[in-house]
């Protein structure tokens, strides 16, 4: 199938099954009931096919380009069909596991994570670890056939519902920095994991405390080399500051045409409203830009910091717009397109932390991209 081909197929699929798509968005809607519903969404697009398209064979896949993939992401995200945050976990978990994980455990799992059998999180983040993650602590020690994980992570989105996690840990002595450092692949039900699910300042626990006790990981599940966990960071991090945003492009493409619509005359700010529509094309732009390359097989790098820095840009510009002309002060709604405002408005203001602080990207920037230093 070609790219015109799977559009034409998947715009007719979508309209067909509108009514069951559909997501509903606001306060009143649970975390819970938006996992149920990502996860109803992935199962019927995997089941009619269209979300094994761009995924390669070897993974339950039909192969064929990535930017099939890309509009599946992007039309769901558009017709407001998903949350596009929580639907990119796939986009930033899935190619690290292909590269990295045994074929034979990535031909297992992938497809799981598809089709919304099981949601999968990233552990990474520490207490005393976020920007400078190679000086992690939560160790792991080889018993035989088994890694033995004891440590904490921090912010983990969705660990309450996930049922694998990405995770690093530290393999190498205490001082090994990020030399000492290995990927597993654990599952959330092992014995010694207790998880405790933080709410957030718009209302969500979208995110959780994970604690590992000895927790057996079986030395299958290491992705990549022993002690070479940062390379694997590496390669994942680029995918999530750049390609799983595509789809949040196009849903704040959407929401600011739904603010231009809803907006009475005279509420917004001329200047205002250029600058967020000269930003979301920009990043638009960009992020279209990454998503060719990843499509011709280009290895994504540093430079994704920079799709990184306008979606964060681009994001906050959007919804402090809105704050200004919809729901002003952002202080309760009277109803509930204003009260969703009021919740994207406050998640809005997490873009310049999650996936590498704002601060961080710049640094990465201006050292990597710039040759104005070294970066720490
Ligand atoms: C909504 C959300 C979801 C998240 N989901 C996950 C997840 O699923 N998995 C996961 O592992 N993590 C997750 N995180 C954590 C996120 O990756 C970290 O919060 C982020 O990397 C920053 O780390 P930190 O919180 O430890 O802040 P710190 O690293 O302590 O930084 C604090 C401040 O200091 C600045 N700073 C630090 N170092 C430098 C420097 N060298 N130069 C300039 N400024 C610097 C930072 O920019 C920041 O402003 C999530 C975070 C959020 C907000």
């Amino acid at each position: 199938m070609d790219l015109q081909e799977f559009r034409d197929g998947l715009d007719a699929w979508l309209g067909e099954n509108a009514s069951e798509l559909e997501a509903a968005f606001g306060p009143d809607v649970t975390l819970d009931q938006e996992m149920e519903h990502l996860s109803k969404v992935k199962r019927l697009a995997f089941d009619a096919g269209w979300m094994r398209w761009g995924w390669p064979e070897r993974v339950g896949g039909y192969g064929g380009s990535t930017l099939m993939r890309a509009y599946l992401g992007e039309a769901l995200a558009s017709r407001d069909m998903i949350e596009p945050g929580i639907y990119s976990m796939t986009e930033v978990l899935v190619p690290t596991m292909i590269e990295f994980a045994r074929p034979e455990l990535a031909a297992e799992m992938v497809p799981r994570l598809l089709r919304g059998d099981e949601t999968w999180c990233q552990g990474f983040s520490e207490p005393s670890t976020g920007s400078n993650l190679g000086s992690l602590t939560c160790r792991a020690r080889r018993d035989g056939d088994v890694w033995r994980v004891t440590g904490q992570k921090v912010w983990t989105s969705l660990a309450q519902y996930a049922d694998r996690c990405v995770l690093l840990a530290r393999t190498g002595a205490p001082e090994s920095g990020s030399k000492g450092i290995t990927a597993l692949f654990a599952d959330m039900d092992a014995p010694g994991i207790t998880v405790r699910p933080i709410r957030a300042m718009h209302g969500r626990d979208e995110f959780c405390e994970v604690f590992f006790d000895d927790v057996p990981v079986p030395v299958g599940r290491t992705l990549g080399e022993v002690d070479r966990g940062w390379t694997v960071a590496m390669d994942l991090l680029p995918y999530e500051r750049s390609t799983s945003l595509w789809h949040r492009s196009a849903y704040l493409r959407q929401r600011l045409g739904r603010l231009l619509a809803s907006a009475t005359d005279g509420a917004l700010d001329p200047r205002d409203l250029g600058e967020a529509v000269q930003m979301a094309f920009a990043f638009h732009a960009r992020s279209r830009g990454t998503q060719h390359r990843m499509a011709r097989g280009e290895r994504l790098g540093p430079e994704t910091s920079i799709d990184k820095v306008l979606l964060a840009t681009t994001e906050q510009t959007v919804f402090d717009l809105a704050a200004d002309a919809v729901a002003p002060g952002i202080a309760v709604g009277d109803d509930a397109d204003s009260d969703r405002w009021r919740t994207e408005f406050l998640y809005s203001r997490a873009a310049t932390i999650y996936g590498g602080s704002a601060e961080i990207q710049r640094d990465i920037i201006a050292c990597r991209l710039l040759d104005l230093g070294t970066d720490r």
